[in-house]
């Protein structure tokens, strides 16, 4: 598995989505901090291939830190950033952006997209309280023109769950070949009956893939299944209390284990977690059960 340093460049956001789980929307970054940061990323890596993503508040209104910590990580010949991701609400696009992503193909847009527009009424513009639906298939559509294709990433919580199906064949009718489906971890609470419905939905999912109906449709839980133990740690700046980073994937002692920053890492086990990793490890099983199938039959 590829270690993941996570950069963060702005806490500030356009949206305001009603399970948004960041406490902190106010804090910015400089340069100096991410340097700092991305050197001890590469001064303690444990390989010298690892993947980066960037995140927020909305990353994207910091494009320019951004372009500088990619150009910075290229310039650095010992060690090879396989991708950056930019995982993003999508809302922000503009024909320099498309023309600087055509040109670097390493970086690559994920867009925080919950499904088709009724799935997706929970995430809204701060200023209108619109469902940004429309903006993120427009810009989804934007990129196209450009050959540069985007991953869908899907919060589902218990006023969605029933729409994963209709959404990702809603979806995979738009054109978008990669999904991957998360579960809302704090602010609302899940339960049986949103664990069941996931888990129906999903076998749906997985049988139009085994009979070819979405004969190229990647969705990333049914590919690979991540390992329990393998829990976020945030990266936490001791002066200012902001988290400036985060890792997973790691493979031995990185960053998180200098004393330069607060690292805190997420509770190993808690009811819900317990409750996520059991409803991905049943869809995971069932598909690969699926798969075995068809290849032994
Ligand atoms: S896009 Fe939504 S979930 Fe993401 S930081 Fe902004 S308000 Fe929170």
């Amino acid at each position: 598995m590829l270690e993941r340093y996570v950069i963060h460049v702005t806490k500030e956001c356009n949206c305001d989505c009603l399970y948004c789980y960041e406490k902190d929307k106010t804090s910015e970054y400089t340069w100096e901090e991410i340097k700092h940061l991305i050197d001890k990323i590469i001064k303690c890596r444990t390989r010298d291939e690892f993947g980066i993503e960037f995140l927020g508040g909305e990353p994207m209104l910091r494009l320019d830190l951004i372009k500088q910590s990619y150009e910075y990580l290229e310039s650095i010949l010992e060690i090879n950033v396989v991708d950056y991701i930019i995982t993003t609400n999508g809302t922000i696009m503009e024909k320099e952006i498309a023309d600087y992503l055509s040109k670097n193909r390493k970086i690559r847009l994920a867009y925080s997209l919950d499904g088709h527009i009724h799935a997706n009424q929970l995430r809204v513009f701060k200023d209108s309280r619109k469902n940004t639906y429309h903006r993120v298939i427009e810009n989804i559509n934007f990129l196209k023109k450009y050959g540069i294709e985007s991953t869908v990433h899907m919060v589902t919580h218990p006023y969605n769950v029933a729409m994963i199906a209709d959404s990702i064949d809603y979806l995979y009718k738009l054109g978008i070949r990669i999904i991957d489906i998360g579960t809302v971890e704090s602010v609302m609470k899940i339960n049986k009956e949103y664990c069941d419905r996931f888990i129906e939905e999903l076998d749906i999912v997985s049988k139009k893939i085994i009979d070819g109906t979405y004969s190229d449709l990647h969705i990333g839980l049914f590919e690979w299944l991540k390992p329990y133990s393998d829990v976020r740690s945030y990266i936490k700046d001791p002066e200012t209390g902001k988290t400036i980073g985060e890792s997973y994937g790691r493979s031995g002692n990185d960053i998180t284990h200098t004393n330069d920053y607060n690292v805190i890492k997420c509770k190993h086990k808690d009811e819900i977690s317990e409750m996520i990793h059991h409803i991905r490890k049943t869809a995971y099983d069932s598909h690969q059960k699926r798969l075995e199938e068809v290849i032994n039959s």
